[in-house]
């Protein structure tokens, strides 16, 4: 942490990036961390290549580059690198290779996975979210350099916090993460704001997608431990809906009382995507979508199929789900 304060004191121009198809906590810390140093007189730039949620356009307020050069990059002083587990999913532009840039790397994620080899790297598979470490780093800042932390930076690293942490239900909750999301209300964070955002903003194009989702695609299976559904193209056609939009769609298999492990099955380009959850630390989803090439945490995880159809994947997924509940059968 302090080699990264350091960093960040004796520079000047910072690009700031995340994964691609960013999620709440994606978008909160890369704007979150934005803010904090254009507001302590550094010039960063908030790099998101791919869309953002719908729900996410009008809290954003830190300005967004979604394309930028190699050459840009490189002429900054720092590329900082968040929440980003993989080298092949940080959202830089689809031409330009992460073997491309020769400026220092700072590499800051909460993914036990990471494999992105920056110059300096910290990771902490104990956060809650990255936002809540971009959270720890600017109170050090504030206490030990009096940098200033603005509300509008708090509300982006809260932000990134409530999504990430499914509003402090989900198991990588601690006492840190209650403690960092203090300290950003201390900030005038307006979680109403913020929440609204988040969790009352669905177009009723999506409502009606997941009811049909959950009335013709959902099986359960294991009684009704694993909960799965394929969504075909046809159904994101039919509402005109996208999974940009979609993270919490998984969370309607998810609820349901009897579900340990929840899969969702859908069209991305030409591969099969999967999201996989857990709501049983016994059995962890982690171990299953890295069995596959996947990653992510434990209890939040996915994994990208090439050249395998709808039917073929969860057979896969069916078998090795299959081997996780017989397995830790208490
Ligand atoms: P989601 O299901 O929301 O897409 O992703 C859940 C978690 O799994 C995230 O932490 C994400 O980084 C990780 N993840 C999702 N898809 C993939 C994938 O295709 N490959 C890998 N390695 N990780 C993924
Ligand atoms: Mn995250």
């Amino acid at each position: 942490m302090q080699a990264i304060i350091d960093i960040l004191k004796n520079n000047n121009s910072f690009i700031v990036v995340a994964h691609e198809k960013p999620d709440g906590d994606a978008i909160g810390s890369v704007t979150g961390l934005t803010a904090f140093l254009n507001d302590n007189g550094k010039k960063a730039t908030a790099l998101l290549v791919d869309d953002i949620p719908t729900k996410f356009e009008d809290i954003i307020s830190c300005p967004l580059t979604r394309m930028i050069s190699a050459n840009e990059i490189n002429s900054a002083d720092i590329l900082i690198i968040l929440d980003s587990a993989r080298s092949s999913r940080i959202n830089l532009p689809s031409n330009i290779n992460i073997d491309e840039i020769k400026i220092p790397i700072v590499n800051i994620d909460h993914h036990i996975d990471n494999n992105v080899n920056g110059t300096v790297n910290y990771i902490n598979s104990a956060a809650g979210a990255t936002a809540e470490i971009i959270a720890d780093l600017a109170k050090k800042m504030e206490v030990s350099n009096h940098w200033i932390v603005s509300r509008n930076c708090a509300e982006m690293l809260y932000l990134g916090i409530v999504t990430d942490t499914g509003s402090f239900k989900f198991t990588n909750t601690t006492c840190n993460t209650f403690q960092a999301a203090a300290y950003l209300l201390s900030k005038g964070v307006d979680i109403n704001k913020i929440n609204n955002a988040a969790y009352f903003s669905k177009a009723l194009n999506q409502l009606l997608f997941e009811a049909e989702m959950i009335n013709n695609h959902l099986k359960c299976d294991f009684d009704g431990r694993y909960a799965h559904a394929i969504i075909p193209q046809s159904l994101f056609d039919k509402y005109q809906f996208n999974m940009k939009d979609g993270e919490t769609v998984i969370e309607y298999l998810r609820e349901i009382n009897t579900a340990v492990i929840a899969a969702l099955l859908y069209p991305k380009d030409s591969a099969v995507k999967v999201s996989l959850r857990s709501k049983n630390s016994a059995y962890p989803v982690g171990p299953i979508a890295r069995k596959f090439n996947g990653g992510g945490h434990e209890m939040a995880a996915g994994i990208t199929f090439e050249n395998k159809s709808f039917e073929e994947v969860d057979k896969l997924l069916y078998d090795a789900i299959k081997e996780v509940l017989e397995k830790n059968e208490i």
